[in-house]
């Protein structure tokens, strides 16, 4: 195993949506051999297409040569059954952000990944200590929180739960940098750091539209132009999804019981109307 693979050579990937596409690209680019899995044939398709397109972009840029992005795009393999972990040392977790569902994957991924692998959750929110508890290794699991769009954003969020062992940490860390990456290790707790300072944010800003501060659009440059912002709240949540800033406000509200975290009606409004952001079209701006 070399260090240029962080000691791990094989990766599996859950979901092959936004996030699980960007993180199996940036685990071939720096050498592993990487399973992505999704229940859904279509969004596996659709997430090698992205990975191709994103690779070419690479290149275009000079940041890759094109044989090296031909021989990423060969090391990733698609399914559609969770058995196909196989041999991974590590299996990152990026599906759907619902808590019964990420429960049962890794009570799944527990019976189907190598003694020893590393148990990784991308979650934005859902707690680590809770996930590992479904599992018979809770020593191994560990939250692996990439920033979107993943081959771009520096960060990877680092989230031990209460039961993670200092090994684990390290070798995640030494993995993260591996990627390219930027790890910071924080522990759990709801939201952990990054979305426990944005979604408050965001929260605010759809109260400023709410309540008639503001248009989205002078909120924004406020938060631009006053504060150096590279994008504004509104722009930001559209980018995120306006579902998944509803169910992260959601888990900061029941997790730390303070009603400061309560999610703007407005938001809640716009979820029950299918205006989710860019992905559907609708959001705070039209796309
Ligand atoms: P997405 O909707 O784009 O993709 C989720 C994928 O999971 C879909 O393709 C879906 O088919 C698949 N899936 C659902 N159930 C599955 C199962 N049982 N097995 C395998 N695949 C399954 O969502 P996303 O934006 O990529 O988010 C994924 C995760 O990453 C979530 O936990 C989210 O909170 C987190 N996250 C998102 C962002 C962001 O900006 N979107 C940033 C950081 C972390």
């Amino acid at each position: 195993m070399s260090d240029t693979v962080g000691g791990m050579q094989r990766a599996a990937v859950i979901g092959a949506g936004q996030m699980g596409n960007g993180i199996a690209h940036v685990f071939a680019v720096s050498g592993h051999e990487v399973t992505m899995i999704d229940v859904s044939a279509d969004a596996l398709a659709r997430g090698r297409d992205t990975i191709a397109r994103n690779l070419e972009r690479q290149v275009k840029k000079g940041a890759l040569d094109a044989e090296a992005a031909g021989a990423a795009l060969a090391r990733i393999q698609t399914a559609t059954a969770l058995d196909a972990v196989g041999t991974a040392q590590i299996v990152v977790e990026a599906a759907t952000e619902r808590t019964d569902l990420k429960f049962r994957i890794f009570e799944d991924l527990d019976r189907l990944a190598p003694e020893g692998a590393i148990l990784a959750s991308n979650t934005s929110s859902i707690s680590i200590t809770e996930i590992a508890a479904r599992t018979t290794r809770p020593e191994l699991v560990i939250g692996m929180h990439f920033m979107n769009p993943v081959p771009v954003m520096q960060l990877v969020e680092v989230i031990r739960g209460l039961a993670t062992s200092d090994a684990t940490t390290a070798q995640v860390m030494a993995l993260s940098r591996a990627l390219g990456k930027t790890p910071v290790e924080v522990n759990d707790f709801p939201g952990f750091v990054a979305n426990r300072i944005l979604m408050p944010m965001i929260n605010e800003a759809i109260y400023c539209v709410m309540e008639g501060v503001g248009t989205p659009e002078a909120i924004d440059t406020v938060m631009k132009l006053g504060m150096n912002h590279p994008m504004g709240p509104l722009t930001l949540a559209d980018f995120i999804g306006l579902d998944t800033c509803l169910a992260i406000l959601e888990v900061l509200h029941d997790g730390l019981g303070d009603p400061k975290y309560r999610p703007c009606p407005l938001l809640r409004k716009y979820v029950a109307a299918g205006w989710l952001g860019r992905k559907s079209g609708r959001g705070f701006y039209q796309y």
